[in-house]
């Protein structure tokens, strides 16, 4: 029998690359409409791990499921790490993705110190208290103008220095191999296989 598992995003995409996942563990993952919930976790935390935390442990109480999240973002050296846990939230709710990219772009001009990564943490709550995380992390370098239509936030600025590309002008299979995100499931699904054979 497969184990319901919800994922606490709204997001489509990270929907279907966790259930692509985890389905090779016998794990089936759900939306938290299709599991009946429908609430909304303030990200209060100071770390990715902290947020991830927060909103699986929410989901995981409302649905009586086990719950999956994520959280993640952008940390540029010469921000001091920023944007970091705000990188969703930078410059205020009037800007999209372009708009945050080109911010991100004009604070940086003449800034030759371009080092940033992408952190991602994934966590999960199991309704009797038992608690996963993990973490995953892509080194690159902030680019000098966008480059690439694919992915979303900031993958048209986010350079791989040693593709010569950004995560915009990579497949989402390309991305996933070296991302983040990818990397933070990896090791979240290991952790889980391990748990589940307990
Ligand atoms: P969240 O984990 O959904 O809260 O996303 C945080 C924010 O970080 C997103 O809105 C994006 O701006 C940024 N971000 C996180 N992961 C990526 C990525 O893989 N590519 C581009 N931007 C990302």
């Amino acid at each position: 029998m497969s184990e319901k598992f919800v994922l606490a995003t709204h997001n489509p995409g990270k929907l279907a690359e966790m259930r692509e996942i985890l389905s090779k563990l016998g794990v089936e993952v759900i939306s938290p409409a299709e599991a009946g919930v429908t609430v909304e976790v303030e990200e209060t935390g100071s770390t990715f791990a902290e947020n991830a935390m927060l909103k699986a442990r929410a989901i995981c109480a409302a649905a009586g499921l086990p719950a999956i999240a994520d959280d993640s973002g952008l940390c540029v050296d010469a921000l001091n790490g920023g944007p970091g846990v705000y990188s969703a939230r930078y410059g205020g709710e009037g800007l999209d993705d372009r708009g945050r990219c080109m911010l991100l772009l004009n604070g940086l001009r003449g800034q030759t110190t371009r080092a940033a990564h992408f952190s991602c943490a994934v966590a999960c709550a199991f309704p009797k208290g038992d608690t996963l995380e993990a973490e995953g992390r892509c080194d690159g370098a902030i680019a000098f103008a966008p480059m690439g239509t694919g992915g979303f936030g900031y993958d048209p600025v986010f350079l791989l220095p040693g593709k010569g590309k950004t995560f915009g002008q990579l497949s989402p299979e390309e991305k996933s191999a070296v991302s983040h995100r990818g990397k933070a499931l990896a090791a979240f699904a290991e952790k889980l296989e391990a748990y589940l054979k307990k």
